[in-house]
């Protein structure tokens, strides 16, 4: 049996295990990916290498602040730019080789599972069950939940966890916008100005940003199309060749010949409501937090900051 189960290995989940390890905590992290990351994903397509999911992160905090200097002395990440198509402004992070290193390099050394999704956490007394899809049962002293807040409330319904009654209206209200996002790979060189990311405000599309200009990739043009909230509800079931057409034509300006795509779906991309604390942490029925990005900004930053809250909360106690 762990001292903590944590579910998700998304920047919360990671942030968080990674302080506890770091205070002696034996933790085990499990997550359904095939690989950890959550919403910081990058993947290749063909010879391109493309970000799907955050693309760059901000800073506010000065306790991210500190982790990010740190991390731009080891040479994870960079500033990639002070502003898009806008006058400069603060800086805009990346992380070198695509999103998904920071949180691969935040899970060296935990104990990592991937592809284990947890379909039901269960409180038996005096230990945390959750149990996986596959009937592989994972036993704790305590469980932190980091996945998006609808999908960590579903784990505790089927585990007939009661919600505390603190939590029960503030949760069930956090709604996520989805996001549809095209993974295309050029033939030819994007026409997205320097430094290489856009926002748009068109019907469909939300953003536009070469991978080639940011670094990615070995020698192939890939270019990330995420779709507006809007557009991405209304065209959620369609298939995806509809979809991709309707994206490339509003991202003509700016893309020639396709070679290939992608589309990918994120159905909880960013939330749209927050909780009002930086994690949800109760005693009752046993020790259990929820955290992610929902509780402390919609963002990268946000999802690190509930990590770290999430960790204190469970040290404390
Ligand atoms: C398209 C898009 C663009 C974005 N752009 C930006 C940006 O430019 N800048 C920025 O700062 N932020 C951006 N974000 C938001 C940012 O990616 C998130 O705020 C952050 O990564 C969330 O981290 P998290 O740990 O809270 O959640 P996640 O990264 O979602 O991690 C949760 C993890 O839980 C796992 N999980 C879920 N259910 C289960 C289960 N039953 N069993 C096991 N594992 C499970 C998931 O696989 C996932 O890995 C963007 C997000 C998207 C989708």
């Amino acid at each position: 049996m762990t001292d903590c189960l944590v579910v998700g290995a998304g920047l919360a989940g990671l942030a968080a295990a990674r302080d506890l390890a770091n205070h002696g905590w034996q933790v085990l992290v499990i997550d359904k990916g095939s690989r950890p990351g959550g919403r910081m994903a990058t993947r290749p397509l063909g010879e391109a290498e493309f970000d799907y999911g955050a693309q760059y992160f901000t800073v506010r905090d000065p306790v991210f602040a500190a982790a990010v200097d740190q991390w731009s002395r080891q040479g994870l990440v960079r500033v990639w730019s002070y502003g898009f198509g806008e006058s400069a402004g603060h800086p805009r992070y990346a992380v070198s080789g695509g999103m998904n290193r920071l949180p691969h390099a935040l899970a060296h050394g935990l104990e990592v599972r991937t592809r284990v999704r947890a379909g039901s956490c269960t409180w038996t007394g005096d230990r945390w069950q959750v149990v996986a899809g596959t009937g592989e049962v994972w036993e704790a002293r305590r469980l932190l939940l980091t996945a998006p807040v609808p999908q960590s409330l579903a784990l505790l319904e089927a585990g007939a966890v009661p919600l505390p009654s603190a939590w029960r209206s503030r949760l069930q209200a956090i709604a996520y916008d989805p996001c549809l996002a095209l993974l295309a790979r050029l033939a030819e060189p994007s026409r997205i100005p320097p430094p290489g990311g856009l926002p748009l405000t068109g019907p469909v599309l939300a953003w536009i940003a070469d991978n080639a200009q940011k670094g990615l990739g070995s020698g192939g043009f890939g270019v990330t199309l995420h779709a507006q909230p809007a557009f991405s509800a209304s065209h959620w079931d369609d298939p995806p060749e509809g979809v991709a057409q309707q994206m490339l034509e509003e991202a003509a300006p700016y893309v020639g010949r396709v070679a290939e795509w992608k589309l990918h779906r994120w159905r909880f991309a960013q939330p749209r409501t927050l909780y009002p604390e930086r994690c949800a942490g109760s005693e009752a029925p046993g020790p259990l937090v929820l955290a992610g990005d929902a509780f402390a900004g919609p963002r990268v930053e946000g999802a690190w900051l509930s990590g770290i809250a999430a960790a204190a909360w469970l040290r404390q106690r």
